[in-house]
Parts: C-alpha cells; sequence; structure tokens
C-alpha cells in the first residue's frame, strides 16, 4: 500500500479465497516470487504443527482429515506465532485464511493494531464440480512444496521436481474425494460469506480461476500492482 506524504508505506497484505482445490496455493507462491511477498497458509502451518505432534497440531490433524475447520483458536494462534517472525514485513500472501467471519475480524483488530490494511482480497472463481478432479490428481514436493498434477502438471524430467531437483513427492491425506466433498461444504457454509463480507469493504476483486495457471497469475499480478501502485 502507499501512503501519503509524511505517512509510513505499510507492508501490503493480499488474500486469497475459494473453494479447496481452486489454486491458491500455487498462485501465492507465484505471487510471493514475483513480488517478494510472504505466501502464508495457515494449512501448511497446521500440517507443520500436526507433524511436529505438538497439542495444538493433534487437535488440528483429527479436524482436517474430517475435512472439517480447526477451530478459529488454534488457527489463530498458529498464524500469530507465524507472523512473529521478521520476514512477514516485505507483506503477505494469505492462503486459506480467514476462513470464518471470527477470523475475518480477528485479522481485522490485528491490522489495526500494526497500522496495516487489507490491500485486496482476491476471489478465485470456479465451479465446484471440477474441484474434486483438480484435488484428487494433485501431489507435491517432500522437500519445497511445488504443487504438481497427475494430468494437468508433471515434473518436466519424471520424477524429479523442476523447482528444488527433489526425488520424494506426497499426497494429501485430506485429498480423497469423501473428504473433498465435505471441505467444500464448509467452504461454501463458512468462508464463502467473506466474499460479500470484503465487497462491503471495498476491497473484493474477483477472478476467473478455470482457466490456466499462467493466464490467472497474470490477473493476480495485475491486481497486486494497482493496489500496491
Ligand atoms: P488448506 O491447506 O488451506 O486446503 O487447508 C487444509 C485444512 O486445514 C482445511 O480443510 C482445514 O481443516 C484446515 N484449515 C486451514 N486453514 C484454516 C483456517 N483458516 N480455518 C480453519 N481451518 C483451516
Amino acid at each position: 500500500m502507499s501512503g501519503g506524504a509524511g505517512t509510513v508505506t505499510a507492508a501490503p497484505v493480499f488474500i486469497l479465497l475459494g473453494p479447496p482445490g481452486a489454486g491458491k496455493g500455487t498462485q501465492a507462491r507465484l505471487l510471493a516470487e514475483r513480488f517478494g511477498l510472504v505466501p502464508l497458509s495457515t494449512g501448511e502451518l497446521l500440517r507443520a504443527a500436526a507433524r511436529e505432534g505438538t497439542e495444538a497440531g493433534r487437535k488440528a490433524q483429527a479436524v482436517m482429515e474430517a475435512g472439517a475447520l480447526v477451530p478459529d483458536a488454534i488457527v489463530l494462534a498458529v498464524l500469530a506465532e507465524r507472523l512473529a517472525r521478521p520476514d512477514v514485513s516485505r507483506g503477505v500472501i494469505l492462503d486459506g485464511f480467514p476462513r470464518t467471519a471470527g477470523q475475518a475480524e480477528a485479522l481485522d483488530r490485528l491490522l489495526a493494531g500494526t497500522g496495516q490494511r487489507i490491500d485486496a482480497a482476491v476471489s478465485l472463481e470456479v465451479d465446484d464440480a471440477a474441484m474434486i478432479g483438480r484435488i484428487s490428481g494433485r501431489y507435491a514436493c517432500a522437500a519445497c512444496g511445488e504443487g504438481y498434477h497427475d494430468a494437468f502438471k508433471q515434473p518436466s524430467r519424471p520424477g524429479v521436481c523442476d523447482r528444488c531437483g527433489g526425488s520424494a513427492f506426497a499426497r494429501r491425506a485430506d485429498d480423497r474425494a469423501e473428504t473433498v466433498a465435505e471441505r467444500l461444504k464448509a467452504y461454501h457454509a463458512q468462508t464463502a460469506p467473506l466474499i460479500a463480507y470484503y465487497e462491503g469493504r471495498g476491497v473484493l476483486e474477483r477472478v476467473d480461476a478455470m482457466g490456466e495457471i499462467p493466464a490467472i497469475a497474470a490477473q493476480l499480478g495485475a491486481i497486486v500492482e494497482r493496489a500496491t501502485a
């Protein structure tokens, strides 16, 4: 965001909204690389907590495996810990947060405290029916997290990550078709209402996210450029 004369420019904050499979993670990484922002995925933070076996992580894991939303208190705690690291002063792209009205209000309070504002909340608009296919074929490099897909995006050298050269890949436990159906339900019941919330705040942008990854990235890039000009 740009400040007027005499004001300090605060680090930008972008939000990516959209159902599971809309491409939030992929686009957050591309935008982060292009603009030097920090991609911040609460799903990643919760999976890391689950791997570490912390109490919050164990609680979160059971909820994630059922395809439901993790309680706000746990999500806000892992997020606060991540936001305490100094790199976030470059600006952040929030991927998968906020997901409830309570989280959106908590984010507002947090930003009011740091003098930041939401530069744009982008809704990635997709057809639900296509999401199951998108999610069920996806996997990621175990070392760097680069995303791939059985049908849409294989590494250019089979078995070798394009980004880091790693050779181990993993699929998420909650990417099974039954769990994805629950995740879509949770999105529509609890997260989709945030589209109207951010529209009312005058920061909403809508992007058709059914097309090719580079074309969607170009539209998102234009939004970031406009918002930070
Ligand atoms: P994601 O990696 O964004 O697809 O998130 C995977 C799972 O983590 C979700 O299905 C939820 O169970 C949980 N999760 C991630 N972010 C949040 C959040 N902001 N609020 C509640 N649950 C979340």
